[in-house]
């Protein structure tokens, strides 16, 4: 009879991103028969994936570098020469001021929101609470779990533009987004995920400017977004300064499993997360650092995220909407968020007669995997009824074609069962 604390209860038990990663795991551990149209994995694109396995082969080649990979531990804000070269790319890329200070490397950037909800939001040395405000949901599943508060977040829900009878676009509701005394930062991704919306410039400007009126911060997750992958369909300009955080990583680039993430902030924010990466982990993974590190000072990879990458999954994105568009045909009401960045689609069904949890069942069990929709929708106000919630689900593309089409085949099937009742 294990007694867990609050936080060991509110840390190990059921979540959607626990789940959705243990789904991941399953399918993709070989030998499953699942069409894995789930979780987050990138794409294994060859030239990619060829350009990693030459640089283990450089790797093993150079042994003073390869042995201080393996055998040293990382200082806790990661290697010097790669936070360098960070700042190399990001200069190059759109000019920034930014110093190897205001760079810290963390164990991939979920651990990244972690470490920054822990210092940004719960309970503050005057006795308040401040939380963190998501001025748009849906948004990242993975978040939902990080707070060690009840209530940490505030969402808001979106304005919803239909585009046309099959495609619809979330916008940032800002009449009705304030931020109060009790917000401790702003938070979006972009790319979101799960909707593929990419927040316009003067959607991050206006944030910018309430989070600056605050002296708050406002923490931009780049996951899926610009410097790279670059996983971006539509001409965006990103703009930084030292009142904002970004985060990058290199999982969505194609190596989620080196887990690596990293935060541009303010020189005191950097030292600080550079503490709690000491404090709960000791020190970083060393190996994606080492593998990326050349690519960033020499510019090559800013031209493999836009070269290869993000033409991969914009093609990936369009192929995705042509067999929906193909299988889903007029049986019942769909809509299809626009398309423009990440690797998935999100789909809203107005009038799905089941949730999306139960719709995932019932897909699963016929060997397909989706994310369903409810998950995404957290921090709105209890009792906030919105049926919208219900009606949602996130399909990957990223998988191979075949995987893809017979996953939404299938999906149209189940949908015209249940629609028609059955
Ligand atoms: N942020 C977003 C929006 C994501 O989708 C993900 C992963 O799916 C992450 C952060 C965390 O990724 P990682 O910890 O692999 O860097």
């Amino acid at each position: 009879n294990l007694q867990l604390s609050k936080i060991g209860q509110a840390l190990s038990g059921h979540s959607g991103i626990v789940e959705l990663m243990d789904d991941l795991g399953a399918a993709l551990a070989g030998g499953s028969s699942m069409y894995m149209l789930g979780g987050g994995n990138p794409a294994h694109i060859p030239e990619v994936q060829a350009l990693w396995r030459q640089r283990l082969t450089e790797i093993v080649a150079n042994e003073p570098l390869c042995d201080r990979m393996l055998s040293n531990y990382d200082g806790p804000a990661g290697n010097p020469e790669f936070r360098e070269s960070v700042t190399t790319c990001l200069r190059n890329a759109y000019g920034w001021d930014v110093s190897r200070d205001n760079i810290a490397v963390t164990v991939g950037g979920q651990t990244a929101f972690f470490f920054l909800f822990m210092l940004l939001a719960g309970e503050m040395p005057a006795g308040n609470r401040r939380r963190i405000l998501l001025p748009i949901v849906p948004e990242y599943i993975g978040y939902s779990d990080q707070g060690l508060i009840p209530e940490i977040f505030a969402s808001k829900r979106p304005l919803i533009d239909r585009l046309d009878e099959h495609t619809f676009k979330y916008r940032i509701d800002f009449d009705s987004l304030e931020v109060g005394d009790d917000i401790g930062a702003i938070c979006v991704s972009r790319p979101t995920n799960p909707t593929g919306n990419v927040l316009t410039d003067e959607e991050i400007n206006h944030l910018a400017r309430l989070a600056a009126e605050r002296q708050i911060p406002l923490l931009i997750d780049n996951a899926y977004g610009e410097p790279f992958p670059a996983a971006v369909f539509e001409p965006i300009k990103p703009m930084w300064n030292s009142d904002m955080v970004m985060t990058f990583s290199l999982s969505k680039l194609g190596l989620p499993g080196t887990r690596t993430g990293i935060v541009l902030a303010s020189k005191e924010i950097v030292s600080r997360i550079s503490s709690m990466t000491c404090i709960i982990g000791l020190a970083n993974t060393n190996m994606g650092q080492t593998i990326v590190e050349p690519l960033l000072a020499s510019g090559e990879i800013l031209k493999l995220a836009r070269d290869i990458i993000r033409p991969f999954y914009q093609t990936k994105s369009q192929a995705a909407q042509a067999l929906i568009a193909e299988h889903f045909g007029d049986d019942f009401p769909y809509l299809v968020h626009r398309s423009e960045g990440a690797f998935f689609l999100w789909l809203w069904f107005p009038e799905l007669p089941i949730s999306t949890r139960e719709l995932y069942e019932r897909l699963k069990k016929r060997g397909v995997l989706i994310v369903p929709g409810e998950y995404f929708f957290f921090g709105l106000d209890t009792g906030d009824e919105w049926p919208h919630q219900r009606q949602c689900i996130r399909l990957t593309f990223s998988q191979s074609e075949a995987t893809v089409a017979e996953g939404i085949k299938i999906i149209a099937d189940e949908l015209r069962r249940i629609h028609q009742g059955s």
